[in-house]
Formats: C-alpha cells, structure tokens, sequence
C-alpha cells in the first residue's frame, strides 16, 4: 500500500488519502493496475463532482486518457470518439472551432469527458445526452470492456445506470458523440435570451453563444481555482403536483419547473428561503450569491462541508417536508 492524498484531485480542495493512487494513460494501464493493485477501486477524473468525507479505503485511478477523434461522418452529422481523461470544456471549444453543433450550451462545465455521461451532466436547457452516441468502459472487476449505447445508459436529469446498478463498477475510457453539421442552436433559455438582446446578437454563432454562456457562468459560480466547491450541490427535488400546489399556497413566490407529469422545485430557493445563503460554520459554507453551492471556507476536512450539507438538508426537511439529496457523489 503507497497511501497518497487526494487534496490536488478534488476541486473542494479538501484532503484525504487514499490506498494507492494511480495515474491511468491507457488501456492497458487500467489492465495493469486492476493485475497489481486489489480491489476496490475508485475512479476521479477532474474531481468537481466529489466530496471526499474521509478517507478512501481504495485504490484511485485518475483518469488521464486524452485525444479527440473523428471516426465517421455523413452530410448531416460528426462522430467524435473523445478519450475519458479530456478536458471537457476543452471538447466543447474543439467541437465549435470545427462548427459543429450540440455542445455549445455546456461550455465551461469543469471535468473530464469520462465522468460527463455518469450524471448526464445539464446545463441551460441541454443534456449531454442529446448528443451521446455510445461509451466505451472496462469493468473494475472482470477487466473486460463493455459498450453502452445511448438506451443502455438510461439517462435522466442528472443521473444513469453509472449511478445506480452499474454505479462504482467500470471506468469509462471513451465516449462518443455525434454533432451536428447543421448549426442547431436553443437559446430558450431566459439568462442567454437576455444577455444576446444585450449585446444585439439576433443570430448568434456557436463562438457566441458558448461566450455568453461562459460570462454568464463566472459571474454566477465561484471559480473552484480561488473558492473551493463542485457546483451545484444538491439535485431540485422533484415532487408530485399535489406536494406543488400545498408549498404554493404556503409560499407564493416558491420557484419550480413542471418535469413531466411532476413539478422539480429549485433546492436553491428552498435553501435560501430556510435562511442558509452565506452561512458559515466549521470552515464550510453556503455561497453568498448561490444557495445550492456549498464552499470550503478554509477547512482542509470534507467532513465539514459534508456536516453543513446534512445540517441543511435537515432543516429543508423540517421546513418544507421536502428531502434535497445530493448532486455530488459522497465518499468516505
Ligand atoms: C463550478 C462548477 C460548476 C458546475 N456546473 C455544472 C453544470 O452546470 N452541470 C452539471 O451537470 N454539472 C456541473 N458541475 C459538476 C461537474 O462539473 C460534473 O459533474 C462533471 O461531469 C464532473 O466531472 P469530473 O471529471 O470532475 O468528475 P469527478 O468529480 O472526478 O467524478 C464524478 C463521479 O464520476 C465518476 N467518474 C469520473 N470519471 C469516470 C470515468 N472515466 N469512468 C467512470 N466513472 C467516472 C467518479 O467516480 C464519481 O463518482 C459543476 C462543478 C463545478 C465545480
């Protein structure tokens, strides 16, 4: 066992050790990995979707497999096989200089390609399963490799089979999506509507767009570079109408979507509205401009951050008999 500490690998910037730590290039790096170290294994990739509570009883593979790559093409539209370990962001910029549409809404998301299918990750009106085409994965105990096409992954608003049946037992070391040639833009979103008007964009380019969504972001999110975080911390509960209709009547002014047949009430206004924007306790804190983020306010303990999450999650329950649960994956 070689213990190694996970501070730089997670954007809380917390610390804790795990097992051993292994930097995967490859393939046949995992295979040697799985041949050398025991189970069980945890995979990281930029570690903006991970609070590490405590240690981790495991050995870590970080995820550094790269290269972007064109594997067919018809009049219409691009497959791309992109490494797990790419950038994702980097992807996005990849995919507009060569003017091919789809991802442009989820500029300047943090993390790696590999992890962005295991949350279907979301952002102003647009999942990145609308451009999946398929995964490529090995399994962390047989070694054998596996694809998943789009209907295997069985996404939802953040979530998959990664995170549920399959959860914790592949590494993803390809995905491939399929873009579009056609410039195919959604710009329904109120914030990009908004701030195009501003600047007397009517026909916005993809370059555009991913600007205005890039400028929208930093002034809203902490850079995890200068404020430890990773993101959004809870998911927006989803409940029956009825559920709606009784917060409603309580709480005029309450902000929710309709989701289906359901109603997917914002966790940020329910946590602001309970009082805890800004909040302070133990070195973790709740975002002064952003309910739903959760910052390291100068703790090196994920353990704090993971206090406060269940202190509010707890209060939000007695308040609104709502339970928030986490976008972030937990561990330790
Ligand atoms: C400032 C900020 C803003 C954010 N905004 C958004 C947003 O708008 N929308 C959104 O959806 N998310 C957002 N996130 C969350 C985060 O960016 C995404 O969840 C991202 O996909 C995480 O990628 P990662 O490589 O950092 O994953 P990690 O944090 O390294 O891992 C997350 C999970 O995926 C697993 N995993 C990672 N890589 C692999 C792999 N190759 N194979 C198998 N499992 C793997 C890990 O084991 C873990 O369970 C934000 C985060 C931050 C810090």
């Amino acid at each position: 066992m070689n213990t190694a500490s996970l501070q730089a690998f997670n954007t809380f910037g917390v610390d804790a050790q795990c097992s051993n730590l292994i930097k995967i290039y490859s393939e046949q790096d995992i295979y040697d990995t799985l041949l050398t170290y025991g189970a069980p294994y945890k995979v990281i990739g930029g570690g903006s979707n991970i609070l590490l509570a405590g240690n981790i009883d495991a050995t870590v593979l970080i995820n550094e497999i790269k290269g972007i790559q064109v594997v067919d093409e018809d009049e219409k539209h691009v497959l791309v096989t992109v490494g797990g370990g790419e950038n994702w962001h980097n992807l996005v910029l990849w995919s507009i200089s060569h003017n091919l549409s789809g991802l442009q809404n989820l500029s300047l998301i943090p993390g790696s390609v590999g992890a962005a299918p295991i949350q279907n990750i979301g952002a102003y009106g647009v999942e990145q399963s609308q451009c999946f085409h398929s995964l490529r994965a090995i399994s962390l105990t047989t070694g054998l490799t596996k694809v998943y096409y789009k209907e295997d992954c069985k996404f939802g608003y953040r979530d998959s089979i990664f995170k549920k049946v399959d959860a914790g037992k592949y590494i993803v070391t390809h995905v491939t999506y399929m873009l579009s040639k056609e410039v195919d833009i959604n710009v329904s979103y109120g914030a990009i509507r908004t701030e195009l008007t501003n600047r007397n964009i009517e026909m916005p380019t993809l370059k555009q767009i991913s600007d205005v969504i890039c400028d929208i972001r930093v002034s809203k999110l902490p850079d995890p570079l200068v404020v430890g975080n990773a993101g959004s911390f809870f998911k927006n509960p989803v409940v029956a109408e009825e559920v709606y209709e009784s917060l409603l009547e309580k709480y005029p002014e309450i902000v929710a979507f309709p989701f289906g047949d359901l109603m997917k009430l914002s966790a940020g206004w329910l946590i602001d509205r309970a009082g805890w924007k800004g909040h302070s306790q133990n070195g973790a804190a709740v975002y002064k401009n952003h309910a739903l983020v959760l910052v390291n306010d100068g703790t090196t303990s994920g353990g704090d951050i993971w206090q406060l999450a269940m202190d509010i999650q707890a209060d939000v329950k007695a308040k609104y008999g709502v339970e928030i649960m986490p976008e972030v994956n937990v561990w330790g």
